[in-house]
């Protein structure tokens, strides 16, 4: 059944339209098992903090080049924007672009407002938006505030659209609604389909690559197949997103981020999605690369390329993992990238034996369940077997890691390096999905994991003038301590 549906304003959350959880405790075996049917989410008891589907939907659409972003929210809410607005400069000159600022407003929500009704601050702020920046679209965000206001939003961007000349769309996001933050992406790809994307005029040669904002590796492989790479959604244009619908094929770094968008293009426009698990690890790439070829009609093209490929990396990689061999890792990422470090380290001969992922994807919008990296891991590499979906827990996360001692900790997203770095752990942060992707991926992983285990005096040192905040009774208990329920249904 379509899980895409354009008549409604909002998207299905994740936990009802994918059966996404944000606890499991068990191993990455099990949860495919699970994943198969039965799988039951572990609710906490206790929570530390969590994302916010608001501060997903902004990323992927604060950095569409000529579009601005109202979010509809208290100004606290808003406390994002100098991240994004610092990420979005820093692309714009790895780019050669022009310079420019994001083009990011807020309502200012404030607690009258709540009573008394905020449809007339959002109105003034989308005509004052317009009118400063003049913008091809304004996507409006919004929040936890807005959505306890409850107001007919879509009714006011409807009328503000006619009365602009430009799209004005909604991207119902509060922070509330969803357990699982990467709804947020959901909410942006929905927006953008309802209101921006148009029907095909003629098919093109174009390949979406749906990612947030990595280094563009894809060029050479599609010009050498006949085809040219477009990647979305950041640094895109209002323009070129209503012609994505025109691609001969979309394709993933990461399903965790683009599993709506992918299945919406197909479903609604037969843009054929490339459902193979994303080229990670030299198994997983070749699986990707014929994947590739057979979608694109350039299966002879892609053998000589991959044959190619494995007489350039294999020497290296073999030096790699004789280095390597023996070595324990610790893995902490979001669900399919997360997955994508696992086939990683496992190819290069680390042994990954816990991971802490954020949340977890039984199966993704296109329905097809080989599209499963973690099922291709379990496959090729074998099991990982504390497998904890930790939605971002640091408090579990800590407890975890002091249990599981690694030689190296990887991790996707800033704010986890720093836990292995105080217990004295050689650290490793990658936040460029494309970093590791393919033949070369796993190369450049090679070398950075190499000058991470080279700082281990560094970390030593830093650990023994650390403190930790976590009680020692809290460090005594399982990681899962305040998960209840059962993995999978009785
Ligand atoms: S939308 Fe809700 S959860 Fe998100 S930042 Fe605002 S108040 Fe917090």
């Amino acid at each position: 059944m379509s899980t895409i549906n354009l008549n409604e304003a909002s998207v299905e959350i994740r936990e009802r339209r994918l059966g996404s959880v944000t606890g499991f405790c068990g191993s990455a075996k099990e949860l495919v098992d699970c994943s198969c049917g039965g799988l039951k989410d572990m609710k906490r008891g206790f929570s530390q903090c969590l994302g916010c589907n608001s501060g997903q939907a902004f990323c992927q659409l604060s950095m569409i080049r000529d579009a601005a972003v109202v979010n509809h929210a208290p100004v606290g809410c808003a406390g994002d924007f100098f991240g994004f607005n610092f990420t979005y400069r820093v692309e714009q000159t790895h780019r050669g672009l022009p310079e420019a600022y994001g083009r990011y407003f807020c309502t200012c929500i404030e607690e009258h407002d709540t009573i008394f009704g905020a449809v007339q601050k959002l109105e003034n702020t989308v005509r004052r938006a317009y009118e400063r920046v003049h913008p091809k679209a304004i996507f409006v965000t919004t929040s936890c505030a807005s959505g306890i206001i409850g107001e007919d939003i879509e009714s006011v961007l409807d009328a503000l659209s006619e009365e602009l000349g430009v799209p004005v769309v909604s991207a119902p996001c509060e922070g509330f609604r969803s357990r699982v933050w990467t709804t947020g992406f959901d909410a942006a790809y929905h927006a953008i389909l309802r209101k921006i994307v148009k029907p095909p005029r003629k098919k093109t040669n174009k390949v979406n690559i749906v990612n947030f904002w990595g280094s563009h590796i894809f060029d050479e492989l599609l010009g050498a197949l006949g085809y040219e790479a477009q990647y979305i959604v950041p640094l895109s244009t209002i323009e070129e997103l209503e012609h994505i619908s025109e691609a001969a094929a979309t394709i993933h770094v990461c399903p965790s981020l683009s599993t709506y968008i992918a299945a919406g293009l197909e479903q609604l426009y037969g843009v054929p999605e490339l459902k193979v698990p994303p080229a990670y690890g030299l198994r997983g790439t070749d699986r990707w690369v014929r994947g590739l070829g057979k979608l694109l009609d350039r299966e002879k093209e892609v053998e000589e390329y991959i044959k190619s490929e494995h007489s350039r990396v294999e020497p290296v990689i073999e030096e790699y993992r004789k280095k390597f061999d023996g070595l324990t890792a610790f893995v902490t990422a979001g669900a399919a990238h997360g997955q994508a470090i696992v086939a990683l380290l496992s190819e290069l001969g680390l042994k990954v034996k816990t991971a802490a992922i954020y949340h977890h994807d039984p199966i993704y919008d296109n329905g097809d369940p080989k599209s499963d990296l973690l099922a291709q891991d379990v496959e090729l590499y074998g099991d990982v077997p504390t497998y904890h979906v930790c939605n971002k827990q640091s408090f579990e996360l800590v407890n975890q890691l002091r249990r599981a001692k690694p030689d190296l900790m990887v991790a996707r997203h800033g704010g986890m390096t720093i836990w292995g770095a105080k217990l004295g752990i050689p650290t490793m942060l990658v936040g460029d999905e494309q970093f590791g992707f393919g033949y070369q991926g796993i190369i450049n992983y090679a070398r950075r994991i190499e000058d991470t285990l080279d700082a281990i005096e560094f970390v030593t040192n830093l650990s023994k003038h650390s403190s930790n905040p976590y009680t020692d009774w809290w460090l005594k208990q399982e990681p899962g301590h305040f998960m209840e329920g059962g993995r999978k249904n009785a």
